[in-house]
Order: structure tokens, then sequence, then C-alpha cells
């Protein structure tokens, strides 16, 4: 079945050949989202091997935060802005996948993050959900779990409020906004009692909505929360 399967997806690409979602070549057989090239340039932090570095400190005086790390940079104009783009507006939800399992590849080698219960990713509103047809935080977890395989829990946290867009607001105005999205289930708040949960997001710019979610979990349980990104803002 995997040959007639591996056939199948060949002759598939045949017809709808897959190219790089970062600089749009043509992509070999075994390459996956991005080139053998764009891989490799992928602007990697190396956060993951850096204890205080610059992802943990965005939450440090805001909410005590075990470990934290982002894949790579999304500086401004860079061509990987068009991955997390893509996997969130273009009904792309393989980039999410693969990315992710990038991601996990890195935390899997990584003590820090070894004894990592579950995966949580962040949760979007039901509404917004069913508009794009996918989590593409839940997507990145999926990834981490086929690297790590930590189990990833999507029935703990879920978001109360459909927030506006956050784009034109203060830091201040963020926090009044995201505060109170998200809610643990009832009686869901026992399975995060004594955990490590790996708390995740596709991109990190102020940290407002991940604050708010790991404040809502470490006010119903006593756990830890590390939290890893694809991208953080540059
Ligand atoms: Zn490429």
């Amino acid at each position: 079945m995997k040959l007639i399967g591996s056939l199948f997806s060949d002759f598939v690409n045949l017809i709808y050949p897959n190219c790089c979602e970062v600089c749009g070549t043509l992509l070999g057989l075994r390459e996956r989202v991005m080139c053998t090239t764009c891989r490799y340039k992928l602007p990697r932090t190396g956060y993951w091997l850096q204890k205080g570095n610059p992802v943990e400190q965005v939450f440090w005086g805001r909410v005590p935060v075990s470990n934290a790390c982002s894949l790579f940079f999304m500086a401004k104009g860079s061509p990987y802005r068009k991955l997390l783009h893509k996997l969130k507006y273009s009904n792309k939800p393989h980039i999410g996948v693969t990315l992710g399992q990038l991601l996990g590849n890195e935390l899997a080698k990584v003590d820090d993050y070894k004894g990592v219960d579950f995966v949580i990713p962040i949760p979007l509103h039901i509404k917004r959900e069913r508009k794009r047809g996918y989590n593409q935080s839940e997507k990145i977890a999926d990834g981490i779990c086929l690297s790590t395989g930590k189990p990833v829990r999507t029935d703990i946290v879920f978001r109360q409020q459909y927030n506006e867009t956050q784009t034109k607001k203060t830091r201040v105005d963020r926090w009044s906004n995201v505060s109170g999205i998200f809610a643990v289930r009832p009686k869901a708040a026992e399975l995060l009692a004594g955990k490590h949960i790996l708390l995740v997001d596709d991109v990190l710019t102020t940290g407002s909505t991940l604050e708010a979610c790991i404040t809502t979990i470490l006010n119903a349980a006593d756990c830890k929360v590390s939290v890893a990104t694809l991208a953080v803002a540059k």
C-alpha cells in the first residue's frame, strides 16, 4: 500500500508540481514545502540551545515560563514570511506540519524540552477555525508530535472570546483585549496538574496572546509551561 501511495503522490506531482513555498522553484520528489537551498538558508535562531534567550526575555516580569524558543527569525521583507502567511491564509496546513517537524527535531535533542508531557496548540475561536478549516498552531503541534512523540491535547484549553484584530493596538490595549479570552475546560484542570506543557503558536510578536493563555493555564493548575513558536518577529 505504501508503494501505491508513493506512486500515486509521484503521479499527482507530475500533474500538479509542488513548488518551493519560499522561492518558487520546482521541488524534487523528496523535498517538502521548501527546496533544499531555502531549507538550508532558513534563518534559524538556535534559541533552543540558549538559556535566557530573547524569546524567554519577552516573558520576563510578565508570566513564569520554563523554556521558550522559536525556530526562525521573521525579519521585515524576508521571503520566509511567506511560509507563515500561506499557512494561515492559503489553505496550506501541511506547511505547519513540516515546519513543526523541523522545530520538533531540534527540541528532541534538548534536555529542557525532553520532560514535556504534552503539547497544547494556542486555540483559535471555533468560528475562526471553521472559517479557515484548521487551526494553524495545531498543525505545528502535529509536526512537533511526529518528531518528538509528545502527544497533542486540544481538549483542555479553549478560546471563549472572538477578539478583534490586534495589529493597531498598543501593548496595554492588547493585554486588555486578550485577558480572559482563554479558559480551561471544566474537569480538565486535573490533566494539567504536575505536568510540563509545551504551548505552541505560529509567530511571537508582543507575546500578549501567549501570556494570556499561559496565565489561564497556570491559574487552573500547578504545572510548568514552556513555549515554542515557528517564528519570532525581528
Ligand atoms: Zn526555495
